[in-house]
């Protein structure tokens, strides 16, 4: 088969020709449809994050067709399209996994990262850990729902449920969670970085009531801001927009380092969390509600062989919406 593979952190992928991997016990072979590419994706090929699998094959937003069961793995006949997500494995004995807090499992492993993921023309995954695709979505759309959708929709729980809601970087989840949270009736607040006017446009074309600079002050105080860009110094802006009792969520997995602030822009009961990854749970909450929204996603489909474009792309913050491979 043909795969992207990222052989040392700081290099770009290079086409390989690979076996088709083989479905092990519980695990499905699954023909990849459309794979999303994810901030995430380019956080491990720059060395950002490190400790995964090398070589890897990114890729942990995958819309595709199972075309072999493993043994025992019958939850989705041959033929059923499904979604692999971020979350690849959890011991399902630590403390965090049988409390409900699977996503911070301390043996998790993650797609595309401790194993092969999308970027590529197969994947096999445990069946545990995947998701029926709404009908609704076609393959492409469906795909930035896996990781920018889920946990996207995760940061919007974790910032509670206020009404004036930041959103600093207007991508891929962004993009998604602005649509849930104007169907929940909030209003959106987008910050870009400075002086991007068609992603301020982007953000108001999807309801957003304001948007403006990273670093510009609301023309009003926020109930809460999710941080999706990994840029330290947004907390400092987020904390200093948030009003008393305000939520400041840190979505992504790395982020540069923050600054020093002053202990006064945090009193006054303000809280900062992190999300980290997710659990099946927001997964099948999320694939309920998502249609229902409806949301809708923007995309730009490039060829697997494209992928190190598509990479450079989302790298310049020059991606619409959600950049997506078709193998
Ligand atoms: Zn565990
Ligand atoms: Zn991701």
């Amino acid at each position: 088969m043909k795969a992207m593979q990222l052989a040392a952190p700081g290099t770009p992928l290079v086409a390989a020709d690979l076996p088709v991997p083989q479905a092990g016990p519980g695990e499905l072979l699954i023909k990849v449809r459309a794979c999303g590419v994810c901030r995430t994706d380019l956080h491990v090929v720059d060395g950002e994050l490190t400790g995964g699998k090398l070589p890897i094959i990114p890729g942990h937003e995958i819309v595709g067709t199972v075309v072999a069961n493993g043994a025992g793995a019958q939850r989705f006949a041959t033929g059923a399209r499904i979604g692999v997500p971020w979350l690849g494995y959890t011991c399902g004995a630590c403390a965090y996994c049988v409390r409900g807090r699977e996503n911070l499992c301390d043996s998790a492993r993650f797609t595309g990262y401790h194993a092969d993921g999308g970027y590529a023309e197969y994947t096999v995954a445990d069946q545990r850990y995947c998701f029926a695709v709404p009908a609704e979505y076609d393959d492409v759309a469906a795909a930035p729902l896996l990781c920018a959708g889920l946990i996207g929709y995760r940061s919007l729980v974790m910032a509670g449920d206020g009404e004036r809601l930041g959103i600093y970087g207007f991508g891929a989840a962004a993009h998604i969670v602005a649509q849930v949270a104007r169907h929940q009736g909030r209003r959106v607040f987008a910050f870009t970085r400075p002086g991007d006017a068609g992603g301020q446009t982007f953000a108001k074309a999807l309801g957003a009531a304001w948007a403006g600079d990273s670093s510009a002050k609301p023309p009003e105080e926020l109930d809460a801001a999710i941080i999706f860009a990994p840029a330290g110094p947004l907390v400092v802006h987020a904390l200093r927009a948030v009003a008393k009792g305000g939520v400041v969520v840190c979505a992504g997995i790395h982020m540069s380092d923050i600054p020093a602030f002053p202990y006064d822009i945090l009193w006054g009961e303000r809280t900062l969390r992190s999300v980290a990854n997710l659990t099946r749970r927001d997964g099948e909450a999320f694939f309920a509600l998502a249609p229902k929204v409806p949301v809708r996603t923007m995309t730009e489909t490039f060829s697997l062989a494209r992928a190190n474009e598509a990479l450079a792309r989302l790298r310049a913050g020059r991606i619409k919406g959600a950049a997506v491979l078709v193998p």
